[in-house]
């Protein structure tokens, strides 16, 4: 969804709300799907080339465990306030601004905004490194692989797997 930054009007600005679908796996450090709509309220406030967005978004994200590795439903909500200026004005390496007012800043290239894109930069940021289907996941089993959340195995919890072949020793003595 792109909105041109010249129609923004720089008076009383712009409130956009409704649901945007973003489709297709969004991967980054985490496997990442967005299987139903980001539904969002933003408000546009633009001074000549500078927006600022202030909004939420709502949505449900499917994110594999980093346990079990199954992937497993996350609820996003979060609200955001970010400025968005021309990428001509993104400040080099050796010189990097602040904003004054510590919003988080972003870049749009060209003449507008992708809200699309700056909405599922949002959801990503809302998710930490280190996803859980829940606490109490147990994971996979070192040994066999089987996740043990669907069923124990056979494989002996504390055994050290290098061990293995002396307690096959054992078990026939
Ligand atoms: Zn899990
Ligand atoms: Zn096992």
């Amino acid at each position: 969804m792109l909105i041109s930054v010249e129609q923004i009007p720089s008076e009383e600005g712009l409130h956009l709300a409704g649901t945007l679908a973003a489709t297709g796996n969004l991967g980054r450090d985490h496997e990442l799907s967005l299987p139903g709509p980001i539904a969002f309220s933003v408000r546009l406030r633009r001074q000549e080339d500078r927006v600022e967005l202030d909004g939420w978004l709502h949505t449900v994200a499917r994110v594999n465990c980093s346990r079990c590795l199954e992937q497993a439903p996350r609820t996003v909500e979060r609200e955001f306030q970010i400025c968005s200026r021309p990428q001509e004005a993104m400040p080099s390496e050796r010189a990097v601004e602040l904003d004054v007012r510590d919003l988080d800043v972003d870049y749009y290239p060209g003449d507008s905004l992708d809200l699309s894109a700056i909405l599922v930069e949002q959801v990503l940021l809302d998710l930490p490194m280190k996803l859980l289907c829940s606490e109490e996941c147990r994971g996979l089993c070192p040994r066999c692989g089987a996740n043990r959340n669907r069923h124990d195995c056979e494989c002996d919890p504390v055994g050290d797997p290098r061990l293995a072949p002396l307690g096959g020793l054992r078990d026939r003595a």
